[in-house]
């Protein structure tokens, strides 16, 4: 067995992994980053594409924006369509920010080709070991030898299926599941628009998106147990084209589709987010359904807070501090829950209860013709401020 050590060992090369990597970096904190995938397959993992404005700033403090400012594109606000007419919320109005759409593997791929920190890819069987002592380790196999890492603090940034969350004692998970899911698409479309459409129809819920000039991202609401083999492409477009509002003026380019996957849509939390010297990030904490774009940008948020209370621990030796990672952390992750939610429900058909429906209804009225109501959203759409350690 080969043993090294490490400051701080983290779990998995996702957003929250990669970009605590950066943040200890910039705080001189020595960390080692284990991915279980290979690097070309966490580079080409297509998942989130919205970015916030707390986590467009971040990385351009971090100095890692070169290329999201070069080819991101920078939206001042989202459009929402029922009763087949489009309804614009200006969030650059609203509220003076607006958001950036780029690709979360482009994300990974610039916080990855940026990184100081060793990344090992291809890690086999990593487990973190004693977490509730001092002396806190990580072993895997990579190839044909066996490793033991040692260092002072773990990081489970492991996402929704990771080994670190079950280690922690009394863990409480509270969930919710939808009754949908959602069969999105990639496809080789110039997008028509330059703003991401949310679509309420009697048909389901339709979200229009694009990941560069040249390629759309789009998703439809289907059944929870839907099957991709169900799908064939003229299916899947003319769906689209039924769902989206064509009558508006709205136009769907159609083109190959390079990329296509059913997600389930769920919301969970699951507390304490730290036991001993293992903290948890990310999905490997809180889903939330993709309809307010928000899973990236939380994952993110939970490692700026993450690298405070390690830094605190570490350098200023207050171990103590850990203890409010998770507390520190939940607030903006509940209102965050409570707004993906809220989008979630506003938007989706959920069965043919026709009070239901016209209290969705109800809701887009009130949000398209209300500055107030469509500036809470807007506030909550380009992102809260990240949450801070409140002072010792
Ligand atoms: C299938 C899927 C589709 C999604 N689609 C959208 C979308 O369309 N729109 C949207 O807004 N959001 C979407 N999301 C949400 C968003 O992508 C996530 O919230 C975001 O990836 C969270 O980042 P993370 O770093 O916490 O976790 P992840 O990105 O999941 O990263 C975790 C990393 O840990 C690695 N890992 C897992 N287990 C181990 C282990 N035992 N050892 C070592 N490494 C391990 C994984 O390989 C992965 O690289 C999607 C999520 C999923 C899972």
């Amino acid at each position: 067995m080969s043993v090294d050590a490490t400051e701080v060992a983290i779990v998995g090369a996702g957003p929250a992994g990669l970009v605590l990597s950066h943040l200890l970096a910039a705080r001189g904190i020595d960390c080692v980053v284990l991915e279980q995938r290979s690097r070309e397959y966490v580079e080409h993992r297509v998942r989130a594409g919205v970015l916030e404005e707390p986590s467009v700033s971040l990385l351009r403090s971090l100095g890692l924006a070169g290329r999201l400012d070069r080819e991101g594109l920078a939206h001042r606000g989202i459009q929402l369509a029922f009763d087949g007419r489009r309804h614009r919320i200006d969030f650059v109005e609203l509220t003076g920010r607006s958001i950036t759409v780029y690709g979360q593997q482009e994300v990974v791929k610039d916080l990855i080709v940026a990184s100081s920190a060793e990344i090992v890819f291809d890690a086999v069987g990593v487990m973190p070991c004693a977490i509730d002592t001092d002396r806190p380790s990580v072993q895997y196999r990579h190839g044909d030898e066996s490793h033991e890492l040692r260092c002072r603090i773990v990081a489970g940034c492991d996402g929704s299926y990771g080994v670190c969350g079950p280690l922690i004692p009394h863990r409480t998970t509270t969930e919710h599941t939808y009754p949908f899911a959602w069969l999105g698409i990639l496809a080789e479309a110039a997008p028509t628009q330059d703003e991401l459409v949310y679509a309420r129809h009697d048909r389901g819920f339709a979200l229009y998106s694009m990941r560069s000039p040249a390629i759309t991202r789009l998703y439809l609401q289907v059944a929870p147990d839907e099957q991709l083999a169900g799908w064939s492409d003229d299916r899947i477009w003319t769906e689209l084209s039924t769902r989206l509002p064509l009558d508006d003026g709205f136009v769907l380019n159609t083109g190959p589709i390079i990329d296509r996957g059913i997600t389930a849509l769920r919301s969970s939390v699951s507390t304490p987010m730290r036991h001993g010297n293992l903290l948890i990030a990310g999905d490997a904490a809180h889903i939330v359904p993709p309809t307010g774009a928000k899973g990236m940008n939380l994952a993110i948020a939970d490692a700026t807070v993450m690298a405070a209370v390690i830094d605190e621990a570490l350098h200023q030796h207050r171990p103590e501090r850990l203890v409010d990672y998770g507390p520190a952390c939940l607030g903006r992750v509940w209102r965050t829950q409570h707004f993906s939610h809220r989008m979630t429900t506003m938007l989706h058909r959920f069965d043919d209860d026709p009070f239901r429906r016209e209290l969705q209804r109800a809701e887009l009225l009130n949000l398209t013709s209300s500055v107030p109501a469509a500036t809470d959203l807007a506030e909550q759409y380009v992102g809260l401020p990240f949450p801070t350690l409140e002072p010792l």
